[in-house]
């Protein structure tokens, strides 16, 4: 029969696997045992609805066996077992759930250290053995199938005989070499602590044949007179996991490492979560979860492959792997386990989306992990800004899709960077530190917090001691403005025309002075034409000259922001710009003397001061070499 050959990235996979120096090569177990129990899953599920099965959930069980002569070890299940074809494809290639990110963290990482942080599968055999046999019935079929590997030269699969459905896997362990021994896997006592210490929440009984020791009489008697014993070895199948999943067991049992290494296990993450979150639940419905919000987003959660949704089981069996309808959109970064015993196993899965009792569900999660956030939020927070670094964008996002209709979930859970005390704060922190006079929450835009603390109609504002929250995200203005107001306190621009700063009288002052300069102010607007909306008097401007503000809806930056989504056909949304000027710097006077004396140079002084202004709001020059010239002109 002619030798198949591993798919590219699968032979690369397996050469690093077969010349691994990694110290954790005892994960192949774990892997293997974690894949005989998902095809028990399998088979178990498809037994809720065909009674041809003709299996007990009794009957079900993973059995492991060394053969120390033939330096074999052999992991096997009677779950559902796989065709040829399934042979071919599954053990042919990598295409599967963590393999992939493995992959790929790898090659950025260039090194081999992190194999077994990741769920490597079926691969990390060739970890410990130099052939692997893969002898495997599926259910429905009369035949069996066997799938021989030595590693990345390919594999071969014949037909053969197996008498009942399920699949055994069995490795040749390679020899002892220096620095690696092989052979400890081989001991019975190896095996079964790893068992223990990684499969031991496998729901499935994962049997061993022990060998223990007993005292028997040998027939002779002591000087006493009593029966003389020996100590005789004998054989006996025990289950070694103790089968309660992790989630089903006490929290006074489980500390949060053990869960943090369920996670990593079970969801593949290299890194710890950022919090786990136990829930037993006695009620309407009763359920348990284990729900972990991790530190990272994964590699594809910002893209449409992401799927999000929790594992849900009944009574111990997996009937979804991925169900949406248990967390709300808002919170689809969050990863684990939900389990009822109310559950109908038998609903269908489409149904199962509709059902009342997880909808209770849903809701009673949803509040555990608005509540875990907050809490971080308010006494870990470095976890929190972790936390908030990977995934504050889908909150913001979240927010906005909704049209703010879980703005009252979502917006104490925001984070904006704040110019005071130069790192995240949340509105709440913001709110309690206004001082009694200040009326607004100030924020501004710009794509960098320098930038934006360079801006000159950030002055007054931080003249008057009042915080400004700097918005550097692309959604940040527009879930402010979403927002409206937090508490009672509007947001307002820095940028605005009115900041709500100054008095009656200091308004009908600039007012004055506004009318006073008409003549001018006209003259620069003419002069810069429609690249202005508008030339006014300035309100906020104390040590800078001039300043490039808005008015109507459209902001800079949301000008900025649409002009990145570049949507064909549609024009884009300008915002109507106005320079805004100094009456009491003496630039100003600068202008005004020229506009007295020499309208050509006013002229020119009008365009740099534009010119400067879009510098200082980090909007490009539209003539820079015209910008140039005038520059080299005044320095002449
Ligand atoms: P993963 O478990 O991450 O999908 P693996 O490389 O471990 O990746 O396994 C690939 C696939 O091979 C599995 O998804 C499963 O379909 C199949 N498979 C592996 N082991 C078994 C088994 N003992 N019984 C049935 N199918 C199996």
């Amino acid at each position: 029969m002619a030798k198949k050959q591993f798919k590219s990235e699968s032979k690369r996979l397996l050469d690093l696997m077969v010349n691994s120096i990694y110290t954790h090569k005892e994960i192949f177990l774990r892997e293997l045992i974690s894949n005989a129990s998902d095809a028990i899953d399998k088979l178990c599920y498809i037994s809720l609805t065909d009674d041809r099965v003709g299996m007990d959930r009794d009957d079900f069980r993973i059995t492991v066996k060394a053969d120390k002569e033939a330096r074999t070890i052999t992991v096997s299940d009677n779950g559902v077992g796989m065709t040829e074809e399934e042979l071919d494809k599954n053990l042919g290639v990598i295409a599967k759930s963590g393999s992939f990110q493995f992959k790929s963290e790898m090659e950025d990482k260039g090194d081999t250290d992190i194999i077994g942080q990741f769920g490597v599968g079926f691969y990390s055999a060739f970890m410990v053995a130099s052939k692997v046999t893969v002898i495997s019935r599926a259910y429905g079929e009369e035949g069996a199938h066997m799938w021989v590997s030595e590693g990345s030269s390919g594999y071969t699969i014949t037909p053969c005989e197996k008498d009942a459905v399920g699949t055994d896997v069995i490795m040749e362990i390679k020899p002892d070499a220096e620095g690696e021994d092989y052979s400890t896997f081989l001991e019975e006592y190896t095996l079964h602590s790893l068992i223990k210490k990684y499969s031991d929440y496998i729901r499935w009984p994962i049997v061993m044949t022990v060998t223990k020791s007993r005292q028997v009489e040998t027939g002779e008697k002591n000087a006493d007179g009593s029966a003389k014993k020996d100590w005789e070895d004998y054989t006996e199948e025990e289950t070694i996991n103790s089968r309660v999943p992790i989630w089903q067991r006490p929290k006074s049992e489980v500390s949060d490492a053990d869960c943090f290494n369920f996670y990593k296990e079970h969801f593949y993450d290299a890194a710890d979560p950022v919090s786990v979150i136990r829930i037993a639940a006695e009620g309407t419905v009763s359920f348990k979860a284990m729900l972990f919000i991790p530190a990272a987003a994964p590699y594809d959660f910002y893209t449409r492959d992401y799927r999000p949704g929790l594992q849900l089981y009944s009574s111990g069996v997996m009937i979804m792997e991925k169900c949406e309808a248990l967390v709300p959109d808002h919170f689809r970064f969050v990863r684990g386990v939900v389990d009822s015993p109310d559950l109908s196993l038998n609903i269908s899965r489409e149904l199962l989306q509709h059902d009342r009792q997880l909808k209770v569900i849903a809701t009673n999660i949803e509040k555990k992990i608005a509540a875990e956030l907050k809490r971080l939020m308010e006494k870990e927070p470095d976890k929190y800004a972790a936390f908030y670094k990977s995934f504050g964008t889908q909150l913001k996002y979240s927010l906005l899709n909704n049209y703010g209709t879980n703005s009252d979930t979502l917006k104490d859970l925001l984070m904006f960077y704040s110019g005071d005390a130069e790192k995240l704060i949340s509105l709440k922190s913001y709110a309690d530190n206004m001082p009694e006079s200040q009326k607004s929450i100030y924020y501004a835009c710009g794509d960098s917090a320098e930038m934006i603390r360079r801006l000159p109609q950030t002055e007054t504002v931080r003249e008057k001691g009042y915080d400004i929250l700097y918005l550097t995200e692309d959604a940040d203005e527009f879930v402010v403005k979403m927002l409206g107001k937090y508490g009672e306190k509007p947001f307002c621009s820095v940028s605005s025309d009115d900041l709500g700063l100054e008095s009656d009288d200091e308004k009908a002052e600039t007012d004055r002075a506004e009318e006073e300069n008409r003549p001018l102010l006209d003259f620069v607007k003419e002069t810069l034409g429609d690249r202005v909306a508008a030339v006014r008097l300035s309100h906020k401007l104390v040590s800078k000259p001039v300043c490039l503000t808005t008015q109507g809806e459209i902001t800079l930056e949301m000008e900025r922001y649409f002009a990145n989504l570049r949507r064909d056909n549609v024009e884009p949304m300008k915002a109507q710009r106005v320079l805004e000027l100094n009456a009491s710097h003496p630039i100003f006077e600068a202008l005004k003397n020229a506009y007295d004396g020499d309208r050509e140079l006013a002229g020119k002084y009008a365009e740099l001061l534009y010119g400067q202004a879009l510098l200082m709001a980090g909007v490009p020059l539209e003539d820079a070499s015209r910008f140039s010239e005038l520059v080299c002109e005044l320095m002449k």
